[in-house]
């Protein structure tokens, strides 16, 4: 397989990657003469098809096991041209390999064992870093912290496992006391507890803060997203009813790093479409770390405010009255926050955007800054590590109520099946097809 790893457009230098067990015959029929040596760059020409010099290029290869994906690889650095680049890529795919998907030379890297999947997906966070404690989370885990320490878990459950298999095999001759295996597990679930009591904070860090402009239609939801945005992504119009999808962009607010969506406006409608917008806005406004609850100035608070109040009530929101400029007198405005909470902005002018600022940093600041730093950087690390600490809780309560050591060990295995997942012992294509699509081409 063969992709463009550098990005689209005009550089210094561009670079070509071929990956395969073909890589290496390929690419020497493009440069005309023998790659002598691996991981020792060349200078030479590179050909076309009928014999025309496309570039002058460095190349160097890559033998299994040392390269990047773990297969033979090829890697031309080219001058930094669309079109250069484009052309070394056609011949490659001329001379028999095949354009790579996303991610797909580090799913290969992956699939063959240089790196788990914890590795992988920090690879994406370390593209993707947009802080310096999102990068250093993502660089400590490339290097294997988390890896390492789920690798410390999976072997103590393991010894556990063991220690129990011999209790009920051998039980007569060999009997583990109950109590040291209730230690040993105890020991673990400590640990994971712990862990997964910072885990919030090293996702936030890593992927953001997600915020969600929830309102009533033509409330100016799209106005105050393309504010704050300061660019123009969403749709705005005089129709109610027009953002029928979710709609997300990405700002940084004094460092912290926000993903908004702006959401279909949330009212009673028959319209087949406008309620799976809806729909769609109520799930998002329920996954969000903060929202902004934005209300109308001239028209106050209305029975429409009161039923998204009364789905938005549990989550963490400030209410936000948009319009101001058209109002004399703000006092006139009967706050619905008793805690001096409702900021009031012009969407349109840009009038009160500092105080809403200051109000949401207010709000997600503990998200960002309360207790450790863990490593802990997915959703998905996330829900399979609380699933390992509920077999492994649930193992310590079967030991306390004192049922059989087989319970027990099913518990152990459910643990360390979720532990397989993580890591990506046990995987599906559809998981990695679901982390890889994130990656780029080349990547
Ligand atoms: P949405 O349906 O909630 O996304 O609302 P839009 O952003 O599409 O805005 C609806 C209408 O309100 C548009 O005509 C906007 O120009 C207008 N609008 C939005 N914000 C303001 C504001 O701060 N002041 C005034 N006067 N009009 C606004």
């Amino acid at each position: 397989m063969a992709a463009i790893a550098t990005p689209p457009g005009v550089g210094a230098i561009g670079i070509v990657r071929l990956s395969g067990a073909k890589s290496w015959e390929i690419a020497q029929l493009c440069v005309q003469r023998a790659i002598k040596e691996e991981r020792k760059m060349f200078y030479g020409n590179f050909y076309d098809s009928d014999g025309n010099v496309i570039d002058e290029v460095i190349f160097a290869g890559f033998k299994a096991p040392r390269s990047y994906t773990g297969e033979d690889m090829v890697e031309v650095y080219c001058h930094g041209g669309v079109l250069i680049t484009q052309k070394i890529l056609e011949e490659f795919l001329r001379k028999g390999a095949r354009l790579a998907k996303n991610g797909e030379f580090t799913r290969r890297a992956f699939l063959n064992g240089k790196i788990d999947l914890i590795k992988a997906e920090s690879v994406l966070q370390i593209i993707e870093a947009k802080s310096e404690e999102s990068l250093k989370l993502a660089i400590d885990n490339l290097k294997g912290k988390l890896s390492g320490e789920i690798t410390g878990v999976r072997k103590a459950l393991i010894d556990v496992l063991s220690k129990i298999e011999v209790s009920i095999d051998y039980g007569d001759d060999i009997d583990v006391p109950r109590e040291e295996i209730f230690n040993d597990i105890s020991n673990v679930e400590k640990f994971l507890s712990e862990k997964l009591s910072h885990a919030n904070r090293g996702i936030h860090v890593s992927t953001g803060v997600t915020l969600a402009i929830v309102g009533k239609p033509n409330v100016g939801k799209s106005t105050l997203l393309n504010r704050l945005l300061v660019e123009d992504r969403a749709i705005v119009t005089d129709i109610p009813g027009t953002t029928r999808d979710v709609i997300k962009g990405e700002i940084k607010i004094k460092g912290i790093h926000f993903v908004i969506s702006d959401t279909a406006g949330i009212r009673h409608t028959d319209d087949i479409v406008e309620k799976i917008g809806i729909e769609k806005a109520i799930r998002e406004a329920s996954q969000a770390d903060v929202l902004i609850f934005l209300l109308d100035s001239t028209t106050g608070f209305t029975q429409e405010d009161e039923y998204i109040l009364q789905i938005i009530k549990e989550s963490n929101f400030i209410p936000v009255w948009n319009k101001i400029d058209k109002i004399e007198n703000v006092d006139s405005i009967s706050k619905i926050s008793q805690t001096d909470n409702d900021v009031f902005v012009s969407a349109a002018s840009g009038y009160g955007l500092r105080d809403l600022e200051d109000k949401l940093i207010e709000k997600v600041k503990p998200l960002i800054t309360d207790g450790h730093l863990s490593h802990i950087t997915s959703k998905r690390q996330l829900e399979h590590l609380h699933l390992v600490n509920e077999s492994v809780k649930r193992a310590l309560k079967s030991l306390n109520e004192n049922y059989p050591l087989d319970i027990v060990s099913i518990d152990i295995r459910n643990a360390l099946s979720e532990l397989d997942k993580l890591l990506g012992r046990n995987f599906t294509e559809d998981l990695l097809d679901n982390i890889f699509a994130n990656f780029c081409v080349g990547k």
